[in-house]
Protein backbone atom coordinates (compact mmCIF):
# COMPACT_ATOMS: atom_id res chain seq x y z
CA UNK A 1 0.00 0.00 0.00
CA UNK A 2 1.92 3.26 -1.29
CA UNK A 3 1.69 5.81 1.63
CA UNK A 4 0.08 9.29 1.55
CA UNK A 5 3.30 11.21 0.36
CA UNK A 6 3.91 8.23 -2.40
CA UNK A 7 0.50 9.07 -3.90
CA UNK A 8 1.66 12.59 -4.30
CA UNK A 9 5.07 11.42 -5.69
CA UNK A 10 3.18 9.61 -8.57
CA UNK A 11 0.79 12.55 -8.89
CA UNK A 12 -1.93 10.24 -7.86
CA UNK A 13 -2.89 13.49 -5.29
CA UNK A 14 -2.28 16.94 -5.91
CA UNK A 15 0.09 19.20 -4.50
CA UNK A 16 2.08 22.14 -4.95
CA UNK A 17 5.44 20.55 -5.83
CA UNK A 18 8.05 23.21 -5.69
CA UNK A 19 10.91 20.55 -6.45
CA UNK A 20 11.92 17.63 -7.27
CA UNK A 21 14.83 15.70 -8.62
CA UNK A 22 15.93 12.01 -8.32
CA UNK A 23 15.73 11.23 -4.80
CA UNK A 24 13.74 13.87 -3.39
CA UNK A 25 10.45 15.32 -3.94
CA UNK A 26 9.40 18.29 -2.31
CA UNK A 27 5.90 20.25 -1.64
CA UNK A 28 3.78 22.88 0.17
CA UNK A 29 2.15 21.65 3.61
CA UNK A 30 -1.20 21.75 3.69
CA UNK A 31 -1.32 23.40 6.75
CA UNK A 32 1.23 25.63 6.77
CA UNK A 33 2.91 26.73 10.33
CA UNK A 34 4.95 29.45 8.53
CA UNK A 35 5.08 31.68 5.87
CA UNK A 36 7.24 28.94 3.61
CA UNK A 37 6.35 25.21 4.97
CA UNK A 38 7.88 22.69 2.33
CA UNK A 39 7.85 19.36 2.75
CA UNK A 40 11.00 17.42 1.72
CA UNK A 41 10.23 13.82 0.86
CA UNK A 42 12.52 10.78 -0.12
CA UNK A 43 11.19 8.96 -3.44
CA UNK A 44 12.27 5.65 -1.45
CA UNK A 45 9.41 4.81 1.05
CA UNK A 46 11.29 4.54 4.43
CA UNK A 47 9.13 5.04 7.92
CA UNK A 48 11.16 7.21 9.62
CA UNK A 49 14.38 8.06 11.13
CA UNK A 50 13.91 4.86 13.27
CA UNK A 51 14.10 2.33 10.61
CA UNK A 52 16.74 4.48 8.29
CA UNK A 53 19.09 2.62 6.25
CA UNK A 54 22.31 3.20 5.74
CA UNK A 55 22.34 4.48 2.30
CA UNK A 56 19.45 5.67 0.02
CA UNK A 57 17.26 8.86 -1.12
CA UNK A 58 17.54 10.32 2.23
CA UNK A 59 21.03 11.00 1.96
CA UNK A 60 19.81 14.04 -0.71
CA UNK A 61 17.56 16.10 1.79
CA UNK A 62 20.03 18.16 2.96
CA UNK A 63 21.34 18.94 -0.55
CA UNK A 64 17.73 19.50 -1.47
CA UNK A 65 16.92 21.50 1.76
CA UNK A 66 19.50 24.24 0.57
CA UNK A 67 18.37 24.44 -2.59
CA UNK A 68 15.18 25.04 -1.95
CA UNK A 69 15.44 27.60 0.40
CA UNK A 70 18.05 29.77 -1.61
CA UNK A 71 15.04 29.28 -4.36
CA UNK A 72 11.91 30.22 -1.41
CA UNK A 73 14.44 33.72 -0.57
CA UNK A 74 15.30 32.34 2.74
CA UNK A 75 18.07 35.01 3.13
CA UNK A 76 17.55 35.23 7.26
CA UNK A 77 17.53 31.24 7.66
CA UNK A 78 15.37 28.45 7.90
CA UNK A 79 14.42 25.81 10.26
CA UNK A 80 14.58 22.10 9.47
CA UNK A 81 12.75 19.42 11.46
CA UNK A 82 12.28 15.75 11.43
CA UNK A 83 9.41 14.16 13.17
CA UNK A 84 9.81 11.04 14.73
CA UNK A 85 7.51 8.60 16.26
CA UNK A 86 4.45 9.14 18.66
CA UNK A 87 6.56 11.77 20.93
CA UNK A 88 7.96 13.65 17.76
CA UNK A 89 4.58 14.61 16.66
CA UNK A 90 4.90 12.49 13.12
CA UNK A 91 1.79 11.82 11.82
CA UNK A 92 2.78 10.25 8.19
CA UNK A 93 4.64 7.19 8.05
CA UNK A 94 6.85 8.03 5.25
CA UNK A 95 10.07 9.83 6.07
CA UNK A 96 9.81 13.58 5.21
CA UNK A 97 11.45 16.96 6.50
CA UNK A 98 9.99 20.05 7.30
CA UNK A 99 11.47 22.97 5.51
CA UNK A 100 10.36 26.36 7.69
CA UNK A 101 11.27 29.67 7.25
CA UNK A 102 9.66 33.42 6.38
CA UNK A 103 9.54 34.49 10.15
CA UNK A 104 11.31 34.17 13.28
CA UNK A 105 11.34 30.52 14.71
CA UNK A 106 11.23 30.19 18.60
CA UNK A 107 13.35 27.52 20.60
CA UNK A 108 12.78 25.83 22.35
CA UNK A 109 10.00 24.25 19.59
CA UNK A 110 6.75 23.15 21.71
P1 LIG B 1 4.39 15.01 10.41
O1 LIG B 1 3.33 15.36 11.41
O2 LIG B 1 5.76 15.42 10.78
O3 LIG B 1 4.28 13.55 10.03
O4 LIG B 1 4.06 15.87 9.13
C1 LIG B 1 3.07 15.54 8.21
C2 LIG B 1 2.70 16.80 7.50
O5 LIG B 1 2.02 16.45 6.31
C3 LIG B 1 1.76 17.73 8.28
O6 LIG B 1 2.41 18.98 8.47
C4 LIG B 1 0.54 17.86 7.39
O7 LIG B 1 -0.01 19.14 7.39
C5 LIG B 1 1.10 17.48 6.03
N1 LIG B 1 0.15 16.94 5.07
C6 LIG B 1 -0.76 15.96 5.28
N2 LIG B 1 -1.41 15.68 4.14
C7 LIG B 1 -0.89 16.51 3.19
C8 LIG B 1 -1.16 16.72 1.80
N3 LIG B 1 -2.09 15.99 1.15
N4 LIG B 1 -0.44 17.65 1.15
C9 LIG B 1 0.49 18.38 1.79
N5 LIG B 1 0.80 18.22 3.10
C10 LIG B 1 0.10 17.32 3.79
Amino acid sequence: MPTLFTKIIQREIPADIVYEDDHVVAFRDLDPQAPVHILIVPRQEVDGLAELPETGDHLYILNAAKTIAESEGLTSGYRLVINQGVHGGQSVQHLHAHLLGGRKMNWPPG
